[in-house]
């Protein structure tokens, strides 16, 4: 355990002595020529839970979305999501670099799509335009605060912009903590969309990981993607080992970082000074402190020398829980905060 509490992401979990065993005792093969057992294993386990067909291991979520994205459009279509997708501000350009698409981005305010918002830009190809190419949806959105999809929006959207022709792949980085906040299956949440990524490396707990998931033809397409990007991974029953012990005991541990984001954010509703920018619902917290009269970067670095690590971003501070924070460090933050912003 690292002698700082680290609440900057859901990446930083470190593996488990469990997860460390079985990376050593991986039976391993060349994954580009499909036989490494143990990636196979992990994929066929992860298509299952995923309800779908087949799924492909990637080596981070950016691969997985951008993957997706590659294999459903064709230069010069819209991909429609929410303006403060993972997709396009986090992955370097990736849909204009890589598959030479336009972006529709919708405001919203907690980062979910609804059918009104997409119908809105749907547009079908003529003599003037290439037309809408894929619909993007954030679950859960992580900039809008770990915001998590109804089931029903998922349907409408899916049902809806099928009927029009169009794909819907799901950046499920946080999926396991949709459904765990929502109380729905994460196969019932994907049944309606045609692919969605899964990251095995935040909550769940995997030092590495991601994987893409939709129809056998899909993921076969996938595969000659993941190789262009220099995602063949040879050996790489070494990394799915530890994944494959995030995806079976991950999602059982997401409830007790939920709690502890509850738990902090009661504390900030308390404090004078600071206001939560949204509920929260999953594991996921944006507050403000400008009320204080002190910028988020200073409370950021004074959390920091007190031990506690979270990231400014503009006037607000993010905060998240996982697997490698424990309630006590919680209390520790709360402390440290209130301290902060006496100081
Ligand atoms: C973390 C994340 C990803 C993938 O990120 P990688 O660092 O490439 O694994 C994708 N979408 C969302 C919403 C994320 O939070």
């Amino acid at each position: 355990m690292p002698a700082t509490a680290d609440f900057r992401s859901d990446t930083v979990t470190r593996p488990t002595p469990e997860m460390r065993r079985a990376m050593a005792e991986a039976e391993v093969g060349d994954d580009v020529f499909g036989e490494d057992p143990t990636v196979n294993q992990l994929e066929a386990r992860a298509a299952e839970i995923l309800g779908k067909e087949a799924a492909l291991f990637v080596p981070s979520g950016t691969m997985g979305n951008q993957t997706a994205i590659k294999a459903h459009t064709q230069p010069g279509q819209e991909i429609i999501c929410d303006d403060r997708s993972h997709v396009i501000l986090y992955e370097m350009g990736m849909p204009a670099l890589f598959s030479g698409c336009l972006i529709r981005g919708v405001p919203t305010t907690d980062g979910i799509l609804s059918w009104p918002d997409v119908a809105a830009r749907l547009r079908h190809a003529t003599d003037h335009f290439q037309g809408s190419g894929l619909v993007v949806l954030e679950n859960t959105h992580n900039m809008a605060g770990g915001t998590a999809y109804p089931l029903s929006s998922i349907e409408e959207i899916a049902e809806k912009s099928h009927a029009a022709g169009i794909k819907v792949h799901m950046d499920g980085a946080r999926l396991f903590n949709a459904a765990e906040a929502m109380g729905y299956s994460v196969s019932d949440a994907v049944a309606p969309v045609d692919s969605v990524c899964v990251c095995l490396s935040k909550g769940l707990g995997a030092p590495v990981g991601s994987v893409l998931a939709g129809t056998a033809e899909f993921i076969a397409g996938s595969r000659r993607i993941r190789k262009a990007l220099g995602g063949g991974m040879r050996q790489a029953g070494v990394i799915a080992a530890a994944a494959r012990i995030a995806l079976e005991d991950g999602p059982g541990q997401l409830s007790k970082s939920h709690a502890d984001a509850q738990y902090l954010a009661a504390a900030i509703r308390e404090a004078d000074g600071v206001e939560l920018v949204s509920d929260v619902q999953t594991n996921i917290l944006f507050f403000r402190v400008s009320a204080a009269g002190v910028s988020a970067a200073s409370v950021a670095e004074g959390l920091k020398q007190r031990g506690v690590l979270v990231i400014a971003m503009g006037d607000r501070i993010r905060v998240l829980t996982h697997r490698d924070v424990d309630r006590a460090d919680c209390e520790r933050a709360v402390a440290a905060l209130r301290e902060c912003l006496k100081a």
